[in-house]
């Protein structure tokens, strides 16, 4: 892990791009977006809830990222409104429900699974949402673009809530076997991936943020780390651990 500071012009290149985001209304995704309007980019922000802000370069299209029928609508308005996809931030996420043995049997005596709906939203809802953003920009002129995806610090370490560890360890799957693909496609477009450790949104009750004290970042921090994936200079499948407000790149090894 090699830690690194975040400089202002690290994003420059984002002004005037076109962002699609999930996750967009609240906690690190509002931060992004803020952030990104600050930097004069326009966002299209598809949430089950309304975001609590207005701005003449933010477009809100309600969307349920569960509903692959609302994730095409919100990229077909993107394409309706901008006339292209320059970025795509995967990023809506629950914070998950189970919190127990596997083998224990539930009161109807009947094996407890994983929650789907976590793994429809954490894991097939950011899939979903970046397949369709790749297809956007692989046929789009001229083509090209970057995906980021919001994996956390529990892709890639113990953490007993079961179905969220799970769909983030997948999130993280995911863009592994996407780099190699996107790679040998020769077209111009990346995929990366932020792992926020404990950060201060409406997900992470406060009796842990109280208790995590300095452990805690803020969303606008972790949304330093989207923008820096996101902009042109980013490279193909980076890594980036946040913590404690502190960003640390996570080298990948490969496998032949
Ligand atoms: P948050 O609850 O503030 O934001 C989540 C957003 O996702 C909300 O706006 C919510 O309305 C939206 N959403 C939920 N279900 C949706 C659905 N089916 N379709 C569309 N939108 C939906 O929480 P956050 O902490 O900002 O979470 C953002 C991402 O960051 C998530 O993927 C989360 O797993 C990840 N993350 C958070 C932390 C943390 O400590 N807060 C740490 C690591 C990763």
């Amino acid at each position: 892990m090699t830690e690194f500071t975040i400089q202002d012009n690290d994003f420059a290149s984002l002004a005037g791009k076109v962002v699609v985001m999930t996750g967009g209304s609240s906690g690190i995704g509002l931060a992004t977006t803020k952030l990104l309007l600050d930097l004069g980019a326009s966002v299209v922000s598809g949430d089950i809830n309304s975001p609590p802000i207005e701005h003449e370069k933010l477009a809100f299209i309600k969307t349920d990222v569960t509903k692959w029928t609302d994730l095409k609508a919100l990229f077909k308005r993107t394409k309706e409104l901008h006339s292209r996809v320059d970025h795509v931030f995967a990023n809506a996420g629950i914070s998950g429900r189970a919190d127990y043995m596997a083998d224990e049997l539930d009161e109807h005596g009947e094996l407890q699974e994983p929650s789907t709906l976590t793994l429809d939203i954490n894991l097939k809802g950011v899939i979903n949402t970046a397949y369709l953003g790749i297809h956007y920009m692989r046929h789009q002129e001229p083509a090209g673009g970057s995906v980021v995806l919001t994996a956390s610090a529990s892709s890639f370490q113990r953490f007993r809530v079961t179905d969220y560890c799970t769909a983030k360890h997948g999130v993280l799957g995911f863009m592994r076997g996407m780099v190699p693909n996107l790679q040998t496609s020769g077209l111009p477009i990346r995929i990366n991936a932020l792992s926020p450790s404990w950060t201060v949104t409406g997900m992470v009750p406060e009796a842990i943020t109280h208790a995590l004290g300095s452990g805690v970042q803020t969303p606008e921090v972790v949304a330093r780390s989207a923008a820096l994936l996101m902009a042109d200079n980013a490279r193909q499948g980076q890594l980036i651990y946040s913590w404690q407000g502190r960003f640390m790149e996570i080298e990948e090894g490969v496998l032949m």
